[in-house]
């Protein structure tokens, strides 16, 4: 096919590519607000319904801008910690950040304080944004902490986000604004990459412009009707990078309304769809099966307004996606791949009457290009073989914050970023993920990096080997299991590892499941070698 060289190993996307702006002194924030729209509502807050319009929008992020300046003095280059959970103001804050030439950095709020502090010795933040409940619990984090209500009303009417108020209704006047490049940072998101502890993957104005046109403005270009009247569920956290390109970025540039849910909850999320008349509602498996099971027991009139379901962030089973296909067939449904690394670009399913093929997770978006790669013999793959993907274009990070040397083995020097993730595509280009040849974990779609944990089972007095593994869950995706190696004659029980292991991880991090062994398997290089333990994990189960 044309979109294969039999003789370099690239596959190019099937789209035409698309021009991007070649202005180098553009920032991501600039480029969103270059496309206007009048007066419809922006972001709306699903329980009490108190929303931002789309004009409201810019001068709420500049009043930001304005404030994060003069109120504490942040500069160009300064890195500032979203601790927060999905609110309307996350997009605000996160955009005015960017706009005075500051970077962002997003934790999930469930985080410690010893992950969090971590966090912020890695990427220098000095100041962070989190809600009421937390603030008392992170007041030891060293840096200043300003409360963000979860609505309108809140704001209004509470002293503790007085603070808060002056930033959003303040000057919006920033005065000369920072030279900001395309080149320059603007979001530092945290991954483990394929080997090893979280780290920063650096994401430039560039890749958050590349989200923009080649993933939003690009799927929406494929739509028969107008992109300003969808209406999106936000159920997926804003923290990380999915809901971040979709609802942060690139959706407020489509003048479509988002209706924000704090928390994913299924009997909220069927009160939103149907109170709202949603259109759109992306999501990762856990909550695709959640949506199937509501559909069966909600009225027939319920789901009515909804058009599409896309999925991605970790893989589907084919009968899930078989049931959302029986109880609710006037949705289209699609897949697709993305990763931190590449700023959440990478593949998209689209399907017609005619053409259907629902287990892949589509074509190669515009700009980007692939090859598939024998991980042993290191050469190239043609459609139908199954090898490692690598993946290349203007949406793939920068670099890995503060770690050449995991820059050096993710990013190769042709640009090439490694994904980890075995694949295969097909002979009409539509990619398949196989399996993953990296060590993250993925809980309910949420990242776990077992080095992470390994460090914190290691910190055990009585623990002196520690290996952790993912293990299939049919509700969760994959739930951690430690391989442990105790000090002799010691009575540690599998209860008291996982208390001392959730006292220091957020919740969706707990091991689930603990295994005693005399000795955890390693290569002659003293690497893990976890595909001995999966194979191991199976044979037990
Ligand atoms: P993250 O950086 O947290 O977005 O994780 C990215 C990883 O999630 C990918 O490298 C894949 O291993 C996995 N992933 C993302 N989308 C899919 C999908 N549609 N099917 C299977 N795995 C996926």
């Amino acid at each position: 096919p044309e979109w294969y060289s039999p003789q370099t190993g690239i596959y190019s996307s099937k789209y035409p590519s698309i021009p991007l702006p070649a202005d180098p002194f553009l920032d991501v924030v600039s480029f969103i607000f270059s496309h206007n729209h009048n007066g419809q509502t922006a972001l709306i807050d699903s329980s009490s319904g108190s929303s931002i319009s789309h004009s409201d929008l810019f001068p709420l992020v500049k009043s930001i801008a304005s404030g994060l300046r003069s109120i504490f003095g942040i500069k160009q280059g300064d890195v500032v910690l979203l601790l927060l959970p999905n609110s309307i103001y996350f997009p605000v804050l996160f955009l005015g950040v960017l706009y005075m030439g500051a970077i962002v950095t997003t934790m999930n709020p469930l985080s410690t304080v010893m992950e969090i502090k971590k966090q912020i010795v890695d990427c220098k933040a000095c100041i962070a944004f989190s809600i009421l409940e937390k603030a008392a619990k992170f007041q030891s984090l060293g840096i200043p902490i300003v409360c963000v209500p979860e609505n309108v009303t809140l704001l209004k009417e509470n002293k503790e986000f007085e603070v808060f108020y002056k930033l959003v209704y303040g000057d919006v006047n920033l005065g000369t604004r920072p030279v900001i490049r395309q080149e320059d940072t603007a979001a530092i998101m945290y991954s483990s990459g394929t080997t090893g502890a979280s780290k920063g993957a650096i994401l430039t104005h560039r890749n958050l412009i590349s989200v923009v046109e080649l993933f939003v403005r690009f799927e929406a270009s494929q739509y028969e009707y107008s992109s300003s009247k969808n209406v999106y569920l936000a159920a997926l956290p804003m923290f990380h990078v999915y809901g971040l390109s979709l609802f942060v970025i690139g959706l407020l540039s489509l003048g479509s309304s988002i209706v924000v849910m704090r928390k994913f909850d299924a009997n909220e999320m069927v009160k939103a769809i149907d109170g709202y008349g949603v259109t759109h509602f992306p999501v990762v498996p856990p909550m695709l099966q959640a949506l199937t099971k509501k559909a069966k027991s909600v009225s027939a009139n319920s789901f009515k307004s909804l058009k599409q379901v896309s999925c991605g962030g970790a893989p589907l089973y084919g009968k899930t996606i078989q049931d959302f296909l029986d109880i609710l067939s006037h949705v289209d449904f699609i897949q697709g791949y993305g990763m931190t690394e590449s700023t959440a670009v990478g593949t998209r399913g689209f399907n017609t009457k005619h053409f259907q093929k629902y287990s892949s997770t589509g074509l190669l978006a515009p700009n980007m290009q692939a090859k598939v790669m024998d991980w042993i013999t290191g050469r190239f793959l043609p459609p139908g073989c199954t090898g490692e993907l690598w993946i290349r274009g203007p949406a793939v990070m920068k670099e890995y914050l503060n770690n050449s040397r995991a820059t050096a083995s993710t990013i190769d020097k042709d640009g090439w970023l490694h994904t980890g993730d075995i694949v295969y595509i097909d002979c009409d280009g539509y990619l398949h993920i196989v399996d993953r040849l990296k060590e993250i974990i993925k809980y309910k779609g949420f990242q776990i990096a077992p080095a992470d944990l390994e460090a914190v089972l290691i910190s055990h007095p009585d623990i002196l080997d520690a290996a952790v593994i993912g293990a299939t869950d049919k509700e969760c995706g994959e739930i951690p299991v430690a391989f442990l190696v105790k000090r002799n004659g010691n009575k540690l029980t599998q209860e008291a590892i996982i208390n001392y292991v959730a006292e220091q991880v957020a919740p969706y991090k707990k091991v689930r499941k603990v295994i005693f062994v005399e000795s955890i398997p390693k290569s002659a290089a003293g690497k893990i070698l976890r595909r001995e333990l999966r194979h191991s994990l199976t044979s037990r189960l």
